[in-house]
Formats: structure tokens, C-alpha cells, sequence
């Protein structure tokens, strides 16, 4: 990995950080999930959202919580009810990964989620992304969180590019998206982050006109140069 690529410029941080969170404030989403700090709801919903369609999750998300209150009554669920309930949103094999994961928690460590990344990424099937979600959305850490549609804003806005085969899991990149975390505004960054990426910066056709990175936004100026051309 090159250090040029790699090398994201102070001041352009600085306004993006801005920006972002200005563009969030009248912009960002409400899911109930976001209402709490709760790391039982914070985790389900993470689970619930892998992979899935935000509008399909939001009455799957509610029914769980009302009939799985807590991470007790997860943990002796019953496996085959828990799955039906999923079963709108598919990918089935996150009702055993909940209900070991609530297990877990119940039985080492006396019902409370631990808070040490450590301990967070040990619970079955909870990997970076999931524990720095907990960490960050439940606890109030000044942690990254790191997805395929975090990286894309990086990578058009600074040129941010990994030379790993999945940038998701290369470490410089979590390093270097990290350093971009406002220490007083970490959680309402990550949020603001996920939702740009949903709503404007999107995979295709990135809706740049009404964008408020245009103009220090590597992939912009280079989209408007060749279009003078
Ligand atoms: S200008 Fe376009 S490509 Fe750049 S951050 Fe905005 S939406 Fe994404």
C-alpha cells in the first residue's frame, strides 16, 4: 500500500466533517433503533440489517423487540419461532446467531453486553463492523464503522483506495476512515455516514448536484474536467 493513496489532506477532512454533519442534521434518518443505547437493540438491529432492505427490517425489528424485550428471553427462545419471525427478510441463519449470541451474554457475562471490542468480537458471529456498531452507537465510543458504502464516499471524496482484494477488512483503511471521527460527534458522524451513502452518494448514479462535497470531491472535479474536455 502506498502511502499516497493512503493520505487523507487535514483541511479537506475538515470541511467534509462539517459538511456531513450539517447535510445529517436536516437530512438523517429515524429508526427507532437509533432512539436507544440500549446494546441488545443496538445489536439486533445491526443483525436484522446486514444485507437487508432498511423498509423490510423496520416491522421485523419492532415485532422481535416486543416479543424478545430483553437478551434473556432471546437467549430461550425458541429457535424455530425466532426463524419464522425473520423469515420476511431471509438469510435464516441470523436467528441461531442472535439466540447464541444472547446465550452468551447471559451466561458469561451475567446478562450485560461486555463493552471491550475483545470481548464484543468473541460473541458468535459478531465481526469489525458489528462490535465498532455496538461500541459505537451503544457505548459512545469514538470508533469507526467501516462498510462497502462508507469506503465508496472515501474513496470518490479523498481518493481513499485499498489495494486489498476487500477493502472492508484491510485495517490501514479503518485506520485511516478512523482518524476522520470527530471525538464530540462520533456517533452522530457515523449515522451521518451511513445515510449519505444511502441517499446521495449512492453506488450508482451518485446524485452529485445536490451534493455538498462537489467542490472538494476527488471523483467530482474529475467527472467535471472530463466533461469540459
Ligand atoms: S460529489 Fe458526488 S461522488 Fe462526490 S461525495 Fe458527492 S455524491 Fe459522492
Amino acid at each position: 500500500m502506498s502511502e499516497r493513496t493512503l493520505t487523507l489532506d487535514e483541511k479537506t477532512v475538515e470541511r467534509f466533517q462539517r459538511n456531513i454533519l450539517n447535510w445529517f442534521r436536516t437530512n438523517g434518518r429515524s429508526f427507532p433503533w437509533r432512539k436507544t443505547r440500549n446494546p441488545y437493540r443496538v445489536i439486533l438491529a445491526e443483525m436484522l440489517l446486514q444485507k437487508t432492505n432498511v423498509e423490510k427490517v423496520l416491522p421485523v425489528y419492532k415485532s422481535l423487540i416486543k416479543k424478545y424485550p430483553n437478551v434473556h428471553s432471546l437467549a430461550s427462545a425458541n429457535l424455530r419461532a425466532l426463524t419464522s419471525q425473520i423469515l420476511p427478510l431471509g438469510l435464516l441463519y441470523r436467528a441461531k446467531r442472535m439466540k447464541r449470541i444472547a446465550q452468551s451474554v447471559v451466561r458469561d457475562h451475567n446478562g450485560r453486553f461486555p463493552k471491550s471490542a475483545k470481548e464484543l468480537r468473541q460473541l458468535y458471529g459478531v465481526g469489525d463492523y458489528m462490535t465498532n456498531a455496538v461500541r459505537a452507537f451503544a457505548f459512545g465510543e469514538n470508533v469507526p464503522i467501516v462498510d462497502t458504502n462508507v469506503i465508496r464516499i472515501f474513496d470518490r471524496v479523498f481518493g481513499l483506495k485499498s489495494e486489498r482484494p476487500r477493502a472492508r477488512t484491510d485495517k490501514l483503511i479503518w485506520e485511516k476512515i478512523g482518524v476522520t471521527v470527530p471525538v464530540q460527534s462520533s456517533r452522530e458522524y457515523n449515522l451521518a455516514l451511513l445515510d449519505f451513502a444511502a441517499l446521495v452518494c449512492i453506488h450508482y448514479s451518485p446524485k452529485c448536484h445536490i451534493c455538498p462535497m462537489q467542490k472538494f470531491c476527488n471523483y467530482y472535479i474529475s467527472l467535471s474536467q472530463s466533461v469540459q474536455r
